[in-house]
């Protein structure tokens, strides 16, 4: 067994080696263990500076001014703070917000939660290149419109948003813009002023820092104030109180400083390798961009791959690529059993949201890993083909044995997730062969399977009795994928309705 792939680093990265240092050297420090809140003594001083020197590499990243950061656990509170605590800041100016169904569970349940409030959501669609239009935008803008919250770049397609654009036409129309930056920072150059952005939410362990920690940036003069989410004692001014983190923040910190000083390079790198795999998976039969990667270098951040393949069921695709860590639109491997979300907005199916694969590529990635990639990705998608419904042996009598009967049957649909044909050779009223052709999840093949070995050399009535629930039982299938079998059933079933059929036609 190989090493397995990684490939997922719009999900998370390694923390760099001198972030390691940098937080090791804060644990093992102990005049740094003191609270920074401390400020009545000279260890709690110390432990307060090397926090504000890491508050100033954040806000440097992003051209903001260091008291302008609050530290959060990560982009998902810092979403929920800015959307939650500027509307409920703001809510004598207006009950109205703005977002787009594309963006990260942060924002949409953020935003679905002040609906349960009373706010009235207007939920953006992409337009037909996929990305929200700078014009969408202006037209959902109400004059009690308070706030505008819309990502930098899409965490499953690495898209990027015209935040620039938005900006201007928020403050022409009087909202405050949110922009969620946990997949931008420190691959794609931002700058909060320029950009006219009034909140940002920003990660640590999307570029190399720890996990559990994250910050929000607060536009001193737009803004001033959210309304906190959490009580307690006063730390970031009130807005974000509990004990700061000192480690934590100086290995975000560490991990800002370095991503500033080679984001140019960073993208360079990640965009070849895109470009790499993509010219790789571009020459396979019915695989399918989403989103722009491969179309140009402004509209995306070059870290992301994501590819639906045609004809290959989600959950069996994934489980062929095992070698690789990378993410799945389908249900076996992901918390939800929904497809992804993000491409069934952007029009796919649910069969090509399930049989997406998102490759997202960091620092440490080499062109070896990226052929291996394509290389495992490649024999996955013929070997699963060669197995599928639309790639069956010819079914003709020609050179049969005499007496061989021949019947087909199949049941289900593509779309619904699981597609079977069986073919059977009858011979003396047993059957000599069958064979399977499966469009399913890796539970439906293997019962596929199951079923092929028991029927074999059995009366051909037995095609009609086959029990699913047995099957199921014994290969310790979960009772909820049980419906699925009910397919193999109706297909074994058709088969022998055609076997019935064809013994009333005469004989070749
Ligand atoms: C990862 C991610 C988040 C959540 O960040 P955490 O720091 O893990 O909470 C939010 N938004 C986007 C776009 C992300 O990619």
């Amino acid at each position: 067994m190989t090493a397995t792939i990684y490939l997922d680093y719009a999900a998370s990265t390694p923390v760099a080696r001198e972030v390691v240092a940098a937080i090791t050297r804060v644990l093992g420090e102990p005049v740094l263990a003191a609270n920074p809140a401390a400020g009545t003594h000279a260890p709690g001083r110390q432990a307060a500076a090397v926090v504000e020197r890491a508050r100033a590499s954040v806000a440097a990243l992003i051209n903001a001014d260091p008291d302008e950061v609050i530290f959060t656990s990560g982009a998902t509170e810092a979403d929920n703070l800015a959307i939650i605590g500027t509307a409920r800041f703001r809510k004598s100016r207006g009950r109205h917000l703005v977002t787009a169904l594309t963006e990260h569970k942060a924002v949409l349940e953020s935003c679905r939660h002040l609906a349960g409030e009373g706010w009235r959501v207007t939920w953006l669609r992409p337009g037909t290149d996929g990305l929200i239009a700078p014009a969408a935008v202006a037209a959902a803008l109400e004059p009690d419109t308070v706030l505008v919250s819309l990502m930098h770049a899409n965490n499953e397609t690495g898209d990027v948003t015209d935040v620039a654009a938005i900006g201007a036409i928020c403050r022409q129309g009087g909202a405050l813009l949110h922009v969620d930056a946990a997949q931008s920072a420190g691959r794609l150059p931002i700058d909060v002023r320029a950009m006219q952005i009034d909140l940002l939410s920003l990660s640590a362990h999307k570029l190399y820092g720890p996990k559990g920690i994250g910050a929000l940036f607060i536009d001193r003069e737009r803004v001033r104030r959210v309304e906190p989410l959490l009580f307690g004692g006063g730390q970031e001014r009130g807005m974000r109180p509990g004990t700061l983190p000192t480690h934590q923040i100086v290995g975000m910190g560490e991990a800002f400083r370095i991503a500033a000083t080679r984001i140019g390079e960073d993208r360079l790198h990640v965009m070849r390798l895109r470009d790499r795999l993509w010219s790789r998976l571009q020459a396979i039969p019915g695989v399918l961009l989403n989103g722009h990667a491969g179309q140009g270098t402004s509209q995306t951040t070059g870290h992301i791959l994501n590819v639906s393949v045609a004809g290959v069921e989600g959950e069996s695709l994934h489980a062929a690529l095992e070698e690789l860590a990378v993410a799945s639109g389908s249900a076996c491997t992901s918390l939800t059993d929904e497809p992804s979300y993000v491409l069934r907005v952007l029009g796919r199916s649910p069969a090509l949201a399930r049989s997406s694969v998102r490759f997202s590529f960091g620092r440490p990635t080499t062109d070896r890993e990226v052929d291996r990639a394509a290389d495992v990705f490649n024999r996955a998608v013929t070997e699963l083909r060669e197995r599928a419904p639309g790639s069956g042996p010819p079914f003709t009598q020609d050179g049969e044995p005499a007496g061989t009967l021949l019947a087909r049957g199949e049941a289900g649909s593509e779309e619904a997730g699981t597609r079977v044909v069986f073919a059977a050779r009858v011979r003396e009223g047993r059957v000599a062969s069958l064979e399977a052709r499966v469009f399913g999840c890796p539970h439906t093949r293997a019962a596929c399977d199951r079923a092929v070995q028991l029927l074999t050399g059995a009366a051909v009535a037995e095609l009609g009795r086959l029990e699913p629930r047995l099957l199921g039982a014994d290969l310790g299938i979960p009772p909820e994928k049980a419906g699925r079998l009910l397919v193999i059933q109706d297909a074994l079933r058709n088969c022998l309705a055609d076997w019935d059929n064809a013994q009333l036609k005469p004989a070749p």
